[in-house]
């Protein structure tokens, strides 16, 4: 048994501090890196591959194995928009096999010039199909219905069955139920902000929502990105002098914090609002302040306002954050959830005290930070958009704050 030792990051939520900016910080704007490069003349940049490849004429593809471009092969077609070989009627790209390969689920080969089975899969004249090769000395045998090797199931009668993605004999759970294998039975498929009665398994109880504290502050409206330009956000990332030659380290806060704003966005984008999810990083105080942006300011100093212990502090009504040096991507989401609105749902005075009642690890970065959002988060998320955007129609079974 593996035992997990979870450790409390004392974060604390204090509003009013003034931050402790050096404003000798040089210019300089963050290049993003994942920009193509330029390629030689002839050469076309490859999305794919991620590399420069050659601009073949119409007509004729690039093939990686033998750098050359090519016509298309067997009963491939070329195809002028995508530029690519396709199988006639259909909009799958395919490669170098072969289409009739594609229908019998086979692969093509170069040598035979013909289609043949994979390694793992013999041809079923019956089925005109390649069909995977099953272990008989196990009970297993092929089902054309399955589509795999399956087995019969020794409690058969009691409506398991065999299920070739478990691997494993399963019951068949009726909707609204999940199959359990500790249990070996089928216990409430609990989703959202809810959890499964551990005394009879069989319903879920609704969680408790999380707590909003600076709501009227809340960074949310900002990442539409239908406002203008000037309201819209953008982060100021501010480092503090005995850790501003770390190049290294830089590029891990701009990763941390680009990750941490995707993740509280992520639970909003089947919404009908968009929002910035790849929020944009500017270094250096001075530097921001000639941008017209409604900018989110975050300081890598270790001297932080809310005290020695603290790992980060957030001060949403000057959208604000504070954080220390070489701190995990877990606090920078823990601080941004505060920017969003929501308080801390652990003993800030007493944090050996734990969570609040109906928090757990398993609810909410708001008690305990993680690298995930949690259940009540996710919904929290949702029930913030709907304060801001009621109007949207997803919003009618959803509460607002
Ligand atoms: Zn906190």
């Amino acid at each position: 048994m593996t035992k997990i030792i979870i450790v409390i990051s004392f974060l604390f939520f204090l509003t009013g501090c003034s931050g402790n900016k050096n404003s000798e910080q040089s210019p300089t704007p963050i290049i993003q890196k994942d920009q193509p490069i330029n390629c030689p003349p002839k050469f076309v940049w490859d999305e794919d591959s991620k590399s420069c490849i050659k601009n073949c004429e119409e007509g004729k593809v690039y093939n990686p194995i033998f750098k050359e471009c090519v016509s298309c092969q067997g009963d491939l077609v070329y195809e002028k928009d995508s530029k690519s070989c396709i199988c006639p009627g259909k909009s799958k790209k395919a490669g170098e096999h072969n289409c009739s390969c594609e229908e019998i689920g086979g692969i093509f080969d170069p040598e035979l010039a013909d289609c043949k089975c994979a390694y793992d899969k013999i041809f079923n004249e019956e089925l005109k199909q390649c069909i995977p090769i099953c272990d008989s000395s196990k009970g297993f045998f092929y089902s054309d219905e399955a589509g795999g090797c399956i087995k019969k199931c020794p409690n058969g009668n009691d409506g398991f069955y065999y299920d070739i993605k478990v691997g494993d004999c399963i019951k068949r759970c009726t909707p609204g139920f999940k199959y359990d294998k500790q249990e070996k039975n089928c216990i409430a498929d609990c989703k959202g902000n809810s959890y499964l009665n551990k005394l009879n398994k069989r319903e879920c109880i609704k969680g408790k929502q999380l707590m909003c504290n600076s709501i009227a502050y809340s960074i949310l409206p900002s990442f539409n990105t239908i406002t203008e330009e000037s309201e819209r956000a953008a982060i100021c990332l501010y480092i503090g002098p005995s850790n501003d030659n770390d190049e290294k380290e830089e590029l891990r806060i701009i990763d941390a914090i680009k990750k941490a704003v995707k993740l509280w966005i992520e639970p909003l984008k089947n919404l009908s609002q968009v929002f910035i999810s790849d929020i944009e990083v500017f270094k250096g105080s001075p530097y921001c302040e000639n941008y017209n942006r409604n900018f989110i300011s975050i300081d890598i100093v270790n001297n932080i306002g809310c005290g020695t212990t603290a790992a980060g502090c957030a001060y949403p009504s000057q959208r604000m954050l504070q954080i220390k040096p070489k701190e995990a991507l877990s606090i920078y989401i823990h601080e941004f959830g505060h920017l969003f609105g929501f308080d801390d749902h652990y003993y800030v005075e007493k944090p050996s005290l734990g969570c609040f009642e109906g928090y757990d690890s398993s609810t909410t970065v708001m008690c305990m930070d993680d690298i995930f959002l949690k259940v009540a988060d996710k919904e929290a998320m949702s029930k913030l958009y709907c304060h801001y955007y009621p109007q949207d129609m997803s919003c009618v079974n959803i509460s607002p704050y």
